[in-house]
């Protein structure tokens, strides 16, 4: 296996300007290796979605939240810039027809599940916000927007940012799509396969999405399989289906 990070030796964050990560798989992106500046883009790990009694709940997706703290915490250490996206949606959108009522902006539902850290400094990206003409569900925390107005992906660049760290919920949604956006958009993105877990309407849909990924030159990382993983891999359940 060769998809391990070494926490100790430089983590998620801060490869220096000639690694050449070993842990990349299905990567297909071209990448200036210059000089990598991170960022951790942690998607939608909210009350509906997170907690077990929310309306739009994950399966296991409470599971995601201590892996989530451990990289925002190594994140924090390296002065490494955190961005939290939160679904903030109207209370009527063409989006609840497809999906349960969920993660209407100001409501419990929609704040950010028990237990997550969440820092001071993080930047928050609000997205489905009910404006948006070419993506009315707001998958994609890339065009979300922060505080200032600003969409992910213009802050990320303003800062000189281009290598992302994606984590969160749900795989096959709004991971997949914020993943995509950002790879697209020119950004070298890693996603932590024990930091995502999938809606799973199909039951390979989110083995489907980390392949969707994949395909977009998104490199798809394990970081507790080479420490944990060889008795019984604590991976998520869409993994059984591999
Ligand atoms: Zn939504």
């Amino acid at each position: 296996m060769n998809n391990n990070i070494d926490l100790g030796r430089g983590g998620m964050f801060g490869l220096g300007s000639d690694d050449v990560p070993a842990y990349t798989e299905g990567s297909n992106s071209v990448m200036c290796h210059s000089v990598e500046r991170d960022a951790l883009v942690v998607v939608d790990v909210q009350q509906d979605f997170a907690n077990p009694v929310g309306s739009l709940y994950v399966k296991d997706a409470e599971q995601v939240i201590p892996v989530i703290n451990m990289l925002t915490a190594e994140a924090m250490r390296r002065n490494v810039p955190t961005f939290f996206s939160r679904d903030w949606h109207p209370e009527n959108t063409p989006h609840f027809d497809k999906w349960p009522v969920h993660c209407v902006a100001g409501t419990p539902g929609a704040g950010f599940a028990n237990g997550l850290v969440v820092p001071q400094s993080a930047n928050i990206v609000s997205k489905g916000l009910g404006l948006e003409v070419t993506d009315v569900d707001g998958y994609s925390a890339a065009n979300g927007t922060l505080i200032d107005g600003s969409t992910l992906a213009e802050a990320l660049r303003a800062a000189s940012i281009n290598s992302v760290t994606v984590v969160g919920l749900a795989t096959d949604y709004c991971v997949k799509a914020t993943a995509i956006d950002l790879a697209n958009a020119g950004f070298y993105v890693t996603v932590v396969h024990e930091a995502i877990r999938a809606v799973n309407i199909q039951p390979n849909d989110g083995r489907d999405a980390r392949r969707a990924m994949q395909d977009a030159g998104v490199s798809i990382v394990k970081i507790l399989g080479g420490v944990f993983a060889p008795k019984q891999a604590p991976a998520p359940s869409e993994s059984q289906a591999v």
